[in-house]
């Protein structure tokens, strides 16, 4: 597929890779052999009917292409863009045991740009059953929840925290992986379906679950995501100069910290930034601060390249773009100068060992290969844990030894008529991950708001 050239696309925020033209399309759908049996649709965790849409791209149908994947997915552009396709449909392609399975993910991509782009599409709103639903948070998993209830005539409001919809996908994923206005327009669609959006509303602070379930909400859905990000507790981490992962993109994607002072976002990022971690999070951030000026960024990882969790496409492209990385190392201190800004970090050395419970070699530091290292901005990119204040406020709800929700796979918490998905159950995962959630929960909501009517 072509991408922005790695010299020019560090220095811009525009999307890196540019996607299909008809004619890609249709040649690279022509490579699938349309299998009887369709391995493909095993690993994608919504079951999308991926050899008959790649038919009808074949035939050049693409509207039709996009609404048989929408019978699965209502948000192709996102998934087509961050969903981790080689692990999941490609990796299942019966011609990836021989050459390069058939890009499913990019014709995805293609199928649903094709739309945005040219036509207008119409959403049919059927007739209110009398049953509202209140769904908390607007990121995948309650944006899914919500367009599958509405489709089937409940009248949804979405209560989202933050001034915009989108959840990860507009605080946390950059404009280069995935431009801000697909996601909109993706939201605007649903609003058509008839939910309404109620931002800047912290539910926990305003109206507990409780208490919407008092104002005459009928079931409520948590899809509060894993927005509480992890540090080191390593000396030096209340310097200036070091932030979260979410800190760091939030203030770069949602409030343009890029365009200081015609926004009033600051950010600092120096000449030198380490990012602790080598998730997608990470990558994001590491190639987010090239963007943002620093001459030098760096992955700080305690393991392998082997072992490094980002999707391999993000990796290739960060390194591309100049991204160094520092593997077998990890911070043990922060250090600041005088006025309390980061000046470097302590770090030390990593062998690998025997394989730990996640299956990959257990990292075990190098006594005496401490080493110092002159930083001028630290990005905690280590993982995140659910957001707490709604499991607080929420009586009666189980959580796990993590904190997070404890729901049955149809997304039934262990209290009455409220569900939950994404993030918030599973702890951090994905996009499709959570949409998959949103809409078991959906189906789930549907059944107990049937046996209410009976009641
Ligand atoms: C930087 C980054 C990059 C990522 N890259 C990828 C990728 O490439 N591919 C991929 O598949 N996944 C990726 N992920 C993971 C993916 O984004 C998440 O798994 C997914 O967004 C989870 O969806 P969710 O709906 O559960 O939660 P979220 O997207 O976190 O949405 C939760 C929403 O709930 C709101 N909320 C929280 N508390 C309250 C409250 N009290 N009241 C009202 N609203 C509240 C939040 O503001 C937020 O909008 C990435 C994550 C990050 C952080
Ligand atoms: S497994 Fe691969 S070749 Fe077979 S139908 Fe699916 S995408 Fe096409």
């Amino acid at each position: 597929m072509p991408v922005q050239k790695a010299t020019e696309r560090v220095n811009n925020f525009g999307e890196v890779a540019l996607g299909y033209d008809e004619k890609m399309a249709v040649e690279e759908a022509n490579r699938c052999i349309q299998c009887k049996k369709p391995t493909c649709i095993k690993g994608c965790p919504v079951g999308v009917k991926i050899p008959e849409f790649i038919q009808l791209i074949k035939e050049k149908k693409v509207p039709e292409a996009v609404s048989k994947i929408k019978e699965k997915n209502s948000f192709p552009a996102i998934c087509g863009r961050v969903c981790p396709q080689e692990n999941q449909c490609e990796k299942y392609c019966v011609l990836a045991k021989k050459k390069a399975p058939v890009a499913i993910g990019r014709l995805e991509r293609f199928a649903a740009d094709y739309m945005l782009d040219n036509r207008e599409e119409s959403y049919e709103v059927p007739s209110d059953t009398g049953y509202k639903v209140a769904i908390v948070g607007a990121g995948p998993a309650g944006l899914t929840c919500a367009a599958d209830l509405a489709k089937l005539g409940h009248k949804v409001t979405i209560f989202e925290a933050l001034h915009v919809p989108g959840g990860v996908l507009m605080y946390g994923i950059p404009e280069f992986r995935l431009p801000k206005n697909i996601v909109k327009t993706e939201i605007e669609n649903l609003k058509k379906l008839g939910v309404e959006i109620e931002l800047n509303y912290v539910v926990g602070m305003l109206d507990t679950v409780d208490e919407l379930l008092e104002q005459g909400y009928n079931a409520v859905f948590i899809g509060t995501g894993a927005g509480l990000p992890y540090f080191m507790n390593i000396p030096g981490e209340n310097l200036n100069g070091v932030y979260s992962a979410n800190e760091f993109l939030t203030r770069t994607n949602l409030m343009k910290a890029y365009d200081f002072p015609n926004n009033s976002t600051p950010i600092k990022v120096g000449e030198k930034v380490a990012v602790i971690g080598a998730g997608n999070v990470a990558m994001d951030a590491a190639r987010t601060a090239l963007r943002l000026g620093a001459k030098e960024s760096y992955i700080v990882y305690r393991r392998s390249q082997e072992e490094i969790p980002a999707r391999h496409e993000e990796l290739e492209h960060a390194v591309e773009e100049g991204v160094q990385l520092k593997l077998l190392i990890s911070p043990t201190e922060i250090h600041g100068d005088k006025n309390g800004w980061v000046k470097g970090m302590t770090c030390i050395n990593y062998e690998l060992g025997e394989p730990d419970a996640s299956g990959r070699r257990k990292p075990i530091a190098i006594k005496g290969s401490e080493h110092y290292f002159s930083i001028d901005t630290v990005v905690m990119a280590i993982g995140q844990g659910p957001n707490p204040l709604v499991l607080k406020t929420t009586p009666g709800l189980e959580l796990n030894k993590y904190g997070n929700i404890v729901a049955n796979e149809n997304g039934q918490t262990s209290k009455q008529g409220v569900f939950a998905g994404g993030d918030i159950v599973t702890g951090a995962a994905t996009v499709i991950l959570a949409m998959g959630a949103g809409r078991k929960a959906a189906k789930a909501i549907d059944e107990y708001l049937k046996t209410i009517s009976n009641n």
